[in-house]
């Protein structure tokens, strides 16, 4: 295969993505209109499949098990991430006082 066609299969695969992205993007602003049209009482979105639950869910997903362990584990991995992110500097912060301590004493 020459570089040429290479590239020039690259490119359609990435228009068709776009695409892709854009009909999806399209199907969305299509329901809000939808949604909007019909007086619906205020409610918000599963975040995993975007389907309307009760306004007052907590977490914000639906009765689906897919849905509540992809989002369990999402939990999860943020607050590690939260922990680490004040972890880390502190740790930096401790060895940078016990070296300062060192050298003073
Ligand atoms: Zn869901």
């Amino acid at each position: 295969m020459s570089k040429a066609d290479r590239y020039s299969k690259m490119a359609t695969r990435t228009a068709n993505q776009a695409r892709e992205a854009a009909a999806s993007a399209k199907d969305r602003q299509k329901y809000q209109r939808t949604i909007q049209g019909m007086n619906i009482e205020s409610h918000r979105h599963c975040v995993i499949c975007w389907a309307p639950i009760p306004i007052k869910s907590e977490p914000a997903v639906c009765a689906n098990n897919d849905c509540v362990e992809s989002q369990t584990k999402k939990e999860s991995s943020r607050k590690r991430l939260t922990i680490m992110m004040y972890l880390f500097p502190g740790i930096a912060i401790l060895l940078l006082m016990i070296q300062l301590a060192g050298a003073s004493g």
